[in-house]
């Protein structure tokens, strides 16, 4: 009951900034219309989705393609239900330490994506983290439900979990179609990626299919299929303010083929003595750390957009612009502590006027 009263305000809550997170302007094409679409349960959050069509007929035919597919990458990545006869990272965890399990291949492509984000983030981004970000989630679960007895779990705890957290120990095997988890205590916890790998996946099904323009907004990660016309006219996103009684956006981007995601201290967390712990563990201090209020990443593709807002988590300011540098056509923007931005150098010709 207090899970669901929890759910349900956490809903509320994501609904009312996401809301304000997805803006549009003017108009599509001569001749179609406005319309948009909203639908809760996938990746546990608020999906939207806005474009312009002909007749609600057409949009809601792409809406409803687009779920359908949603919906396989959601249960496939969940790592906290089972759904009858399928394999997925739950079921993978499991079965850690018990040899090669056959898995879809949608499940080898995010592992093979997850490998290649451990290597560009230098592991600050760590499918392989599960049985220490599992502790943080039973406490942060327990602290928010009973906040009287909001407790941070004991550091002996923490590093004996860490101990189980090599990268190494995941064996892909595409040939086979087979993942196998070596160390019996080890789990896969895809929360940093799977949300933005799934929905850059979908878009570009949709792509596939024809659709040209449409704007999707999954808990925030935002993706852009094309312009917002065909004059190209670019479709705004405005950045949430982690200062949720502040009336502006951290800014409004503008955005085609692009991709918007933020990671932020406000997304999850909970309160031990008055001072917050959120939901990105530095696999260094094996805490979360206070380094920023959010991180936002503005590139194409949604999956390394989703990788690099939780890396830059997890990376002094130097650093993170060293990463964001070496990318083509990526930017960053960091919301520090005291509430004053960061911009990665080309973040300013993205800002929308
Ligand atoms: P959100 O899911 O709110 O969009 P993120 O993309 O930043 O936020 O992912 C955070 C989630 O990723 C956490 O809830 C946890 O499940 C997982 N996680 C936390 N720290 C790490 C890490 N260092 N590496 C990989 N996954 C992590
Ligand atoms: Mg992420």
């Amino acid at each position: 009951m207090k899970l669901k009263i929890a759910l349900l305000l956490s809903l509320v809550l994501l609904f009312s900034c996401l809301a304000a997170c997805l803006r549009h302007g003017g108009s599509g094409n001569p001749g179609s219309q406005k319309y948009e679409a909203e639908f809760i349960g996938l990746f546990d959050t608020l999906t939207r989705v806005m474009g312009y069509a002909e007749t609600e007929e057409e949009f809601r035919a792409t809406v409803q393609a687009l779920k359908d597919d949603l919906e396989v990458y959601h249960r496939l990545y969940d790592i906290y239900k089972d759904y009858p006869g399928l394999v997925n990272i739950r079921s993978l965890n499991r079965q850690a330490g018990q040899g090669p399990v056959e898995v879809d291949p949608k499940i080898i492509d995010l592992l093979l994506f997850a490998r290649e984000a451990y290597d560009l983030t230098d592991g600050r981004v760590n499918v392989a983290l599960g049985a220490l970000t599992a502790i943080w989630h039973r406490y942060r679960e327990n602290g928010i439900s009973h906040p009287e007895t909001a407790r941070l779990p004991d550091r002996k705890l923490l590093e004996e979990a860490a101990g189980h957290t090599a990268i190494e120990d995941l064996i892909i095997d595409p040939a086979s179609h087979t993942v196998e988890l070596k160390d019996p205590q080890m789990r896969l916890d895809v929360g940093a990626i799977a949300k933005g790998y799934a929905v850059e996946q979908a878009a570009r099904a949709a792509e596939a299919r024809g659709v040209k323009h449409l704007l999707i907004s999954v808990g925030g990660n935002v993706r852009a299929i094309g312009a917002r016309n065909d004059e190209g006219e670019s479709w705004r996103v405005g950045i949430e303010n982690p200062d949720h009684t502040a009336e502006d956006y951290l800014a409004i981007v503008r955005a085609a083929d692009q991709s918007v995601v933020t990671s932020g201290v406000y997304e999850r967390f909970y309160l031990v003595d008055g001072r917050s712990y959120h939901h990105i563990i530095d696999p260094d201090s094996l805490f979360p750390e206070n380094r920023y209020l959010s991180v936002s990443i503005i590139t194409p593709d949604s999956g390394l957009a989703d990788v690099l807002s939780t890396a830059l988590f997890n990376l002094d300011l130097e650093e993170g612009k060293r990463l964001i540098g070496g990318l083509e056509q990526t930017e960053a923007l960091w919301c520090l502590p005291d509430g004053s931005l960061v911009e990665s150098e080309g973040f300013a010709s993205l800002k929308a006027d």
